[in-house]
């Protein structure tokens, strides 16, 4: 055997290993489902009770991107499409034998495209999407998802996909129950485009009567620029038609069928902008805000675009990426172009149609052009101002759109310098003083006499925050603390230093200046205290701090803090201590910085400790322990904190 059949014959091996089939005859093969796309279609055909009809506007979606596919690379590719060829989606019910055919003049799918798209997911997220998939049972999520083929499978117990790739000869034939394998066997010629034949389940029969049909493309695609077409009822065509014969007067035209952003604003419904909305973006949720705008002159270009109600799937996928459909001239380019709107703007949906950029344009020329910054500035712009005349008309809508979306727009307080300001006049807040959200603006109205910061303290959720002992002085003198828990505000707020000249501070970092801070409430109260004498407490701090000191940095009297005995906290210039957290959590390498631990003279137990020296020793370092557990932390050393805490109690 020579080199290269050994090379030949591992290579087949691997890709048996990658592929395992699990019988074959000279044509046809077998392939498992991969294990996802197999636990899916148990979900798809057992659990899914609700709205099976959306795997019309699934598979009707798939093939008219597929057309939009065909005609981008047509414009690079001489001979993939004749000059004359219409692109169109048709349906062909067929209530003798049960059975919907759907078929498209798109690209088409080869032999690995087959395999890799209709027997795999490549996505992550998927174990999530599914396990929400099956507690929802609702139907619209697998659209959501990018897994809408397997919707067919809601209603069809055998699915045959025959298909062949625009530019090549052969034509193949997928086929599945659904039950955990497919197979792929070649087949005669056929027409450039994919035809699906769904063999329709029993109770699924009314998928193959035209009136319910007819109705759910209205419904659900009617917005579809591609025509999606129904052979005519054999009394539309007259008794004189030959039978078999296929020619345009025999279709009719389900759909409308135009891109609905070249239209007047004045000419278009509210329903007709929520059904483009929801056939453009796969969507069920009603849109939340709609923009639509022409922009002539220097720039030309017109948006169609929306805020979601609800939050897409993939919101918080690693790659952030946006959604947003570039066309050119009305043609469809590609709903991958990153460059059309900036990161934290990616829940956005809908189109943009660019006159300014030639049709054939390629990835690379898009990643550099001028014209899509430009673009994009101008969505950002749009955006944001249509967030904040929202914000003031609709303080409650609005902060339904924050609670759903906020997480990720404060994402461009740190990305975007340039749209910083507006973002923080949109940006809301929980608050310690106050109920629902809070803008920085209502925040810095209510600040009180002597007050020169916006107090912030950042931590993983609401509960754990409000308990906070960093917390405690704060409360007591009535002054508001913003209390932020997404993870994105650990990285805003290391950058954003200030509102509107008031600086942003957060309460677990260097000393407090609660002192200056005058409060109607509280001042009685201060008076009635006897005062601390900080030199009462020396001795103590000096043990202490000889005690800790390869633990901690400092250790001080607190003003912080009234109920605690003890917190830690950051030195001014140092990190902030959740920011430190979420850094290591993400295997970052930070250098150690050593906190500050700052004890409250008026509890009980300080108060103790200075008076009984002799116990010192383990008290100390419990309390040190005690602060890392308040903060969320494991206690040092867990074994010796047991012990500790076991002789103190003895
Ligand atoms: P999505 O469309 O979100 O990618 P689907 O599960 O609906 O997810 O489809 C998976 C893939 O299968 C598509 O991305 C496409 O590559 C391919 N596909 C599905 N239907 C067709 C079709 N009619 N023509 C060509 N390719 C198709």
């Amino acid at each position: 055997m020579g080199c290269s059949d050994i090379i030949n014959r591992l290579y087949a091996q691997i890709e048996e290993l990658q592929n395992p089939m699990t019988a074959a005859t000279a044509e046809s093969k077998t392939y498992q489902f991969q294990a996802e796309v197999s636990r899916l279609l148990d979900i798809v055909a057992n659990a899914l009770y609700s709205n099976k009809e959306i795997f019309l506007r699934e598979l009707i979606s798939n093939a008219s991107d597929a057309c939009d596919k065909l005609r981008y690379r047509a414009l690079t590719e001489d001979g993939l499409m004749s000059s004359n060829q219409e692109l169109s989606v048709l349906l062909e019910p067929d209530p003798e034998a049960r059975s919907l055919t759907v078929t498209d003049n798109g690209i088409g799918m080869n032999e690995a495209d087959l395999q890799d798209t209709l027997g795999a997911i490549g996505r992550s997220g998927t174990a999530k999407f599914m396990e929400a998939l099956e507690n929802s049972k609702d139907s619209n999520l697998i659209g959501q998802f990018g897994v809408g083929f397997y919707s067919a499978f809601m209603v069809a117990d055998l699915v045959t996909v025959e298909t062949r790739k625009a530019g090549e000869e052969q034509a193949w034939r997928w086929q599945s129950d659904g039950k955990g394998d497919y197979s792929i066997e070649p087949i005669g010629s056929r027409p450039v485009g994919t035809r699906i034949i769904l063999s329709l389940k029993e109770d699924a029969s009314e998928y193959a009567e035209r009136q319910r049909l007819e109705h759910l493309v209205k419904k659900y695609s009617d917005h579809i620029v591609i025509p999606v077409q129904m052979p005519a009822e054999k009394q539309d065509v007259g008794e004189e038609g030959e039978a078999g014969q296929e020619s345009d007067e025999w279709l009719v035209t389900l759909n409308t069928a135009s891109a609905l952003w070249t239209k007047p604003k004045s000419e278009i419904a509210k329903e007709e902008y929520a059904s483009f909305y929801k056939s453009a973006a796969g969507a069920w949720d009603e849109p939340w805000e709609t923009l639509h705008f022409n922009v002539e002159g220097h720039l030309e270009h017109t948006g169609l675009l929306f805020i979601p109600t609800a939050r897409p799937f993939n919101l918080f996928e690693p790659d952030r990426k946006n959604a947003i459909k570039l066309y050119v001239k009305r043609v469809f380019i590609t709903d991958d172009c990153q460059e059309l709107a900036p990161a934290y703007l990616r829940f956005m949906r809908g189109v943009i149609d660019s006159s300014d950029l030639p049709l054939n344009v390629s990835r690379e020329l898009l990643q550099a052009s001028p014209i899509l910054n430009l673009i994009r500035k101008d969505v950002t712009k749009r955006t944001l101002s249509a967030l904040k005349s929202r914000a003031k008309k609709d303080a409650e809508g609005y902060d339904a759109f924050w609670g759903t979306f906020g997480a990720v727009l404060k994402e461009g307080l740190y990305e975007d310098p340039d749209q910083r300001e507006p973002l923080l006049e949109l940006a809301r807040f929980r608050s310690s003083t106050q109920d629902g959200w809070v803008s920085l603006a209502d925040y810095k109205a209510r600040m009180a006499e002597g007050q020169s910061a916006i107090y912030y303290l950042v931590g993983e959720d609401l509960e754990t925050v409000k308990r906070s002992p960093h917390l405690e002085g704060f409360k007591a003198k009535g002054v508001e603390v913003l209390l932020l828990t997404d993870p994105v505000d650990s990285f805003w707020t290391s950058v954003v230093g200030d509102y509107q000249d008031t600086p942003l501070k957060s309460v677990t970092r260097g000393a407090d200046d609660l002192a200056a801070i005058k409060s109607g409430e509280d001042a009685s109260e201060e008076s009635a205290s006897e005062p601390v004498k900080e030199g009462d407490f020396a001795e103590l701090i000096a043990a202490m701090k000889e005690a800790l000191e390869a633990d901690v940095k400092d250790v001080r009297l607190s003003e912080r803090l009234t109920d605690s005995p003890v917190c830690l906290v950051a030195d001014e210039g140092d990190m902030d201590m959740q920011f430190a957290r979420m850094m290591a959590a993400h295997g970052q390498e930070i250098p150690k910085q050593k906190r500050i631990l700052e004890i409250n003279p008026k509890h009980a137990t300080i108060k103790a400790l200075k008076e009984r020296p002799a116990q010192l020793d383990d008290s100390v370092q419990l309390l040190l322990d005690q602060a890392l557990i308040m903060e969320g932390e494991a206690p040092r050393d867990a074994t010796l904190f047991a012990q500790r805490l076991s002789r103190l109690m003895a």
